[in-house]
């Protein structure tokens, strides 16, 4: 599958913002039924004829993933929002553990960006899929990939940290947002946090406490990037279907019922984190759940 993508899409504008989508991996990842707990068999499986094969594998039933990071362009700023798996981190996900595929930070310097020339990396929240590039292993210690730039974490996602027990999120924690933090280099931030009137924060709670999503609005047009809150695009036609990962379900599910609504409404443009490429669509309306039209 991930040999006939295109891990580095065409770039396009939201308004005078350019956007940039570098691609680290797209691929089956976890079972739909395993991932989607909540999801009846019966409705699941008949779903397949509609999203086979580009967002569930026919031959293993795994959804689609793509792992990716959009870098935004701004009149101000050259932005990295997410930063993906990495190389060298200890994860219990196994395609994710110990990486040495350093091709993403080849690919971001065939876009025109240098680690130098990163002014800010935004977080939509602190899984290891999101974090990974944040730091790299050299001589034995983890450091910021990103020399220049101002990390931007939510407040209420760095606090969660302290209560977590999970070894694999503490891990991840400990590889890819500390060393941030011990370099002077992070910047804390309420979770409505506005960098201008270009970027800004919106709460987004339920996959993880502090998640947040990153708006973006140029020239009177607004995109959304809505990270975690949404997975698979079947998710639309099902909101109330939980991820396996959402750490407060019925919050989860309630954010992502009002993020698609607002998205809907307001014809936002969507760049998710994990649709399969190209990721970026509008929410339909589907009766009172959502479709997905995919951005061409
Ligand atoms: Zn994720």
């Amino acid at each position: 599958m991930s040999n006939t993508v295109n891990l580095i899409p065409p770039p396009f504008k939201v308004g005078n913002i350019e956007v940039q989508q570098v691609v680290e991996m797209q691929s089956p990842l976890f079972a739909a039924n395993e991932f989607l707990p909540t999801a009846d068999k019966e409705t699941l499986e008949s779903l397949r004829p509609q999203f086979e094969p580009w967002a569930i594998c026919p031959a293993t039933g795994k959804l689609v993933l793509a792992i990716q990071t959009y870098i935004l362009r701004t009149t101000r700023h050259t932005i990295l929002v997410d930063t993906c798996v990495g190389c060298d981190k200890v994860s219990g996900i196994a395609p994710w553990h110990m990486r040495n595929d350093r091709r993403w930070l080849q690919r971001l310097a065939s876009v025109g960006v240098s680690v130098d020339s990163v002014d800010y990396v935004f977080c939509t929240h602190l899984h290891g899929d999101h974090i990974g590039w944040n730091t790299q292993l050299i001589d034995g210690r983890y450091v910021p990939t990103f020399p220049k730039a101002r990390y931007v974490f939510s407040k209420k996602e760095i606090e969660w940290q302290a209560d977590i027990t999970d070894e694999n999120r503490k891990t991840a924690y400990q590889q890819s947002v500390v060393p941030v933090i011990e370099a002077g280099q992070a910047q804390i931030v309420e979770s409505d946090f506005a960098l201008d009137d270009e970027v800004w924060l919106v709460p987004t709670p339920g996959h993880t406490p502090g998640h947040v999503a990153v708006h973006v609005k140029s020239a009177g047009v607004e995109a959304v990037l809505v990270g975690d809150v949404i997975h698979s695009p079947i998710q639309c036609a099902h909101p109330q279907w939980v991820a396996m990962p959402d750490s407060d379900p019925a919050m989860a599910a309630k954010t992502r019922r009002s993020v698609l609504e607002n998205c809907l409404a307001e014809n936002h443009l969507v760049l998710t984190s994990h649709f399969p490429l190209p990721s970026v669509g509008r929410v339909t309306a589907a009766g009172s759940d959502f479709g997905f039209t995919f951005q061409t």
